[in-house]
């Protein structure tokens, strides 16, 4: 089996490629290529038999050149330096293409949060966050949800931060419940805003979206918002994986929200497709479904493929076959930087994650600034300023591609890169 590069060998390939594009200043690429901060810490916590459990929480804190740093908190077993390295290099991009007045970070702890009662996780969060408090706070560093986490957990750290530091500030962290000082619009946001970057793609590349199909690997909170934008948008959602499998119907997938009941009480996707409430088309003989593995709904015919799952969905081990003729980077760092290139060279158009999936840390930022001004903005203000702000990145990054004759990734690189550049300027 070909072995793919991990993600941080691609963020860095990804860094040196740029930089020398761009002759990039010796300091920035200094600053760049090696985190500010990496925190591991020792999480030991009570399990409900009394027993203890020791588990590694991790924060990197890449740079804040441009501001606070910000990001994600990932709960998965998979969460080691390596990881969290490069999704905080990630972060530090994204901020920076979405001019947004925030560095760089990311964190994690290794476990599988599905095998905690309620209060072990709420144990672990609250033991994580009194070892990063120090760390951590509305003018220092931000953290938010990622992959397993949500705003019930942001909740515990805005209270638990609170004891530790005393100071009681829900601007610690971003992506809290709404009664905790969230914003309106923030879970919905990553979803909707991949979708105004893909509409606002496909308008400047003359491409009619009415009607094209889409296979979305994924369907957490980032897919399953996108799955809706896009049907309400008039395209064909045709497939839908999580990590256990999923589903596919060939004249589109009626019912996104009956697709997510379904995984809610079965508790994953897999078999959805055979249960009359969610398929009545199918039941009246109008659809072709079936059932599809994870890595499959990679490499179906359609339109537009989504990774909206974890890094490396697609390397150099399945990237010869893919058959769409566009990537949604939903996930971080989901195309390894040799498939990246090789499916550039197909004539594949690749909408890169920093810009794509940039709809969450935006959002964010609108709380922020919420919590820090005490303002309450409504749904409506949010999902408006969103949709502003995703539509204007992504015709910069479109512009800058065409102008320079570069790739969506390497002009929104570009694009981080001088605003990085700016921000280092004494
Ligand atoms: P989530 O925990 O809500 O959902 C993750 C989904 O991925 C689940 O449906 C899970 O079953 C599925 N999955 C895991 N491994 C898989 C595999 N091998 N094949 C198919 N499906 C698999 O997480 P999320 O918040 O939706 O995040 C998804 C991705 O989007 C991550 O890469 C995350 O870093 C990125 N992201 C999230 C946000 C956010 O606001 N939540 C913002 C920016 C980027």
């Amino acid at each position: 089996m070909k072995v793919s590069t991990s993600p941080w060998q691609s963020a860095r390939l990804q860094l040196e490629s740029s930089a020398a594009r761009v002759h990039l200043d010796p300091l920035l690429l200094a600053r760049l290529a090696s985190p500010d901060r990496i925190v591991e810490v020792s999480v030991p916590t009570v399990m409900d038999d009394g027993s203890v459990r020791v588990f590694s929480g991790y924060r990197v804190q890449h740079n804040n050149i441009l501001g606070p740093y910000k990001g994600g908190l990932r709960y998965h077993s998979r969460v080691d330096t390596d990881e969290v390295k490069a999704l905080s290099f990630w972060m530090t991009m994204k901020n920076a293409v979405m001019d947004l007045p925030f560095g760089g970070a990311k964190g994690g702890i290794a476990v599988d949060p599905k095998t905690l009662s309620s209060g072990e996780l709420e144990r672990l969060t609250r033991e994580f966050t009194r070892k990063l408090a120090p760390l951590i706070g509305p003018s220092v560093d931000v953290p938010a949800p990622d992959v397993n986490t949500n705003p019930r957990i942001m909740s515990w750290i805005v209270d638990e931060w609170a004891r530790a530091s005393g100071r009681k500030e829900s601007a610690v962290v971003t992506g809290k419940a709404i009664e905790d000082g969230g914003s309106e619009g923030r879970t919905e946001a990553t979803g909707y805003g991949g979708a105004h970057v893909l509409l606002e793609i496909l308008k400047r590349m003359n491409l009619a979206k009415a009607g094209m199909t889409v296979a979305i690997q994924g369907f957490g909170n980032v897919g399953s918002y996108l799955a809706r934008a896009l049907v309400e948008a008039g395209l064909s959602v045709v497939a839908i994986a999580d990590s256990k499998g999923g589903v596919f119907v060939s004249g589109g997938i009626p019912d996104i929200d009956a697709l997510q009941k379904c995984k809610e009480s079965n508790g994953l996707l897999a078999g959805c497709y055979c249960v009359g409430s969610v398929f009545d088309a199918l039941n009246q003989g109008v659809l072709h479904v079936r059932g599809i593995t994870s890595e499959e709904v990679l490499e179906l015919p359609v339109d537009i493929i989504v990774p909206a799952a974890l890094e490396n969905a697609i390397t150099e081990e399945n990237m010869s076959r893919i058959k769409a003729r566009i990537v949604l980077e939903m996930a971080n760092g989901p195309t390894a930087f040799n498939a990246d290139a090789f499916l550039a060279s197909k004539g594949v158009t690749i909408i890169p994650d920093i810009l794509a999936n940039a709809g969450g840390v935006t959002a964010s930022y609108f709380e922020w600034q919420q919590n820090i001004s005490g303002e309450r903005w409504t749904k409506d203000a949010v999902l408006s300023l969103l949709k502003e702000r995703m539509e204007g990145a992504a015709a910069r990054v479109f512009e800058a591609s065409t102008k320079h004759g570069l790739s969506l990734r390497e002009a929104a690189f570009t694009l981080a890169l001088e605003r990085l550049q700016k921000g280092l300027a004494p």
